[in-house]
């Protein structure tokens, strides 16, 4: 699958990159990771972590499939709000579904600290604005969801909104406890430590082709020509997985984002680094970087042709840089420096889909899809781990594969 279009700026932003072989010899693992990106990334490092003899295997390189799309927002609030996914999923699962997100954005902050270079990594709160005056109820009653449950979040009015960030929208929410990140810094930084600490192989440019059951173990061929066998395979290997097991509830389509070149003065008119959202479907979003650039992102639409991202992706650059002039005109005008498009995945139910499938034996899948797909991939590193060692964790139940979905994300 062609996953990108254009040229995400994180690789050029980050400062340290590795890399690593491909796969000449025949191996034998406990557990063999298939893909190297985010959800990659976190697993092999958590198992290796964990003592288990682990091997690593990307037919790309690290970092380089849809990882390296990503806008590196990391929040606890989803696509699909706390009201919805308690209509959903009922009270229990959807108030445990956020609290998942919350801690899971607080485990990704203290697997940062203990990684051996920082991936510019730190702690945000957010700003959610309703769109439109219409959306203003619904705001209310999800932020009265949030704060009954016990999350960390203030109404902003109007006039407040203003105060802050200069540009008027109706009302907003603010939550604290979310994060950014450089996505692909990340991940580079996971697999150093993986490897150097707790001694992780990883095998780069080396694709896994086909599958051969046993009683007792996976035999594992490579188009490198080599074999490896393990007792595990986790499957990590993103919206590519549609190629080879379809499932119902994926809804695979196209998104924008752009990184621009460092804007002057911008501490001046964005306080505390706010990463921004909005209410309306498909929703626009703005985060700023380290080094003072923009990061937006949206107008996502629903094919997933490379061709037709390719056509679309100049002009979408250009609607992203207007749409952060029309909140900070005084940063006009805003240039993209790096304008990309990529496939994006997410869920009719809005939840992702973690852990074991019936017709693989001998494995589990993450697959993070959705706009919080890091901090699913980080909820993942607990469970994965719980289901190759004791087969149960007590939140599979919530990500399985075979759960009845809704056809639509509220
Ligand atoms: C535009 C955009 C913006 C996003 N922004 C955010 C955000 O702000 N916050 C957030 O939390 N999430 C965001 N996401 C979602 C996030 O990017 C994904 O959830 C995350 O990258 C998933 O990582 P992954 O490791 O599952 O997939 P990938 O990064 O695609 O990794 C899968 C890897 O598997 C490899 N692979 C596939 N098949 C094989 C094979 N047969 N053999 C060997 N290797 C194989 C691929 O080469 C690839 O490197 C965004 C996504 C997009 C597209």
């Amino acid at each position: 699958m062609k996953l990108i279009n254009g040229a995400p700026g994180w690789p050029k932003l980050t400062s340290s990159t590795w890399t690593y072989p491909a796969l000449q010899e025949d191996v034998e693992c406990d557990v063999l990771v298939i893909g190297a990106g985010m959800s990659g990334g976190l697993i092999s490092h958590e198992l290796a972590k964990k003592g288990l003899r682990t091997v690593t295997v990307e037919k790309r390189s690290v970092g380089a499939g849809s990882t390296c799309a990503n806008t590196g927002l990391l929040q606890f609030c989803n696509d699909k709000p706390l009201s919805a996914c308690i209509n959903s999923f009922g009270l229990d699962q959807g108030v445990r579904f956020y609290k998942l997100c919350e801690q899971a954005v607080k485990k990704l902050l203290a697997i940062h600290d203990s990684l051996l270079t920082k991936a510019d990594m730190f702690p945000r709160s957010s700003l959610y604005f309703a769109s439109e005056e219409a959306d203003v109820p619904g705001l209310k009653a999800e932020y009265q969801a949030l704060k009954q449950h016990g999350f960390s979040v203030e109404w902003r009015e109007e006039k407040h909104i203003e105060a802050s960030f200069g540009f008027r929208k109706p009302a907003g929410i603010v939550t604290h406890g979310d994060a950014e990140i450089n996505p692909a810094a990340f991940v580079q930084s996971l697999f150093e430590t993986a490897t150097k600490k707790y001694g992780l192989q990883l095998f780069e440019h080396t694709r896994v082709a086909r599958r051969e059951d046993h009683a007792d173990h996976i035999t594992i061929f490579t188009d490198n020509g080599s074999k490896i066998t393990t007792k595990h395979i986790v499957y990590a290997t993103g919206y590519e997985t549609q190629e080879y097991k379809k499932d119902e509830n994926a809804v695979l389509e196209s998104s924008f984002a752009i990184i621009t070149e460092p804007v002057e003065d911008i501490d001046k008119v964005w306080p505390d680094k706010y990463m921004i959202w909005e209410t309306a479907r498909p929703y626009k979003y703005f985060r700023m970087t380290t080094d003072n650039r923009i990061v937006a992102g949206g107008f996502d639409f629903g094919s997933n042709i490379w061709e037709e991202r390719e056509r679309m992706l100049a002009q979408a650059a250009k609607k992203l840089e207007a749409e952060i002039e029309k909140l900070f005109p005084t940063l006009a005008p805003i240039h993209a420096e790096y304008p990309w498009a990529a496939a994006f995945c997410s869920t009719h139910d809005g939840l992702p889909m973690i852990g074991t499938h019936p017709n693989y034996n001998r494995s589990t899948f993450i697959q993070a899809y959705g706009g919080n797909g890091d901090v699913y991939c980080s909820i993942a590193t607990d469970i994965i781990p719980a289901l190759i060692e004791h087969g149960y964790h007590p939140d599979a139940e919530l990500f399985r594969f075979d759960r009845p979905h809704t056809p639509s994300v509220s």
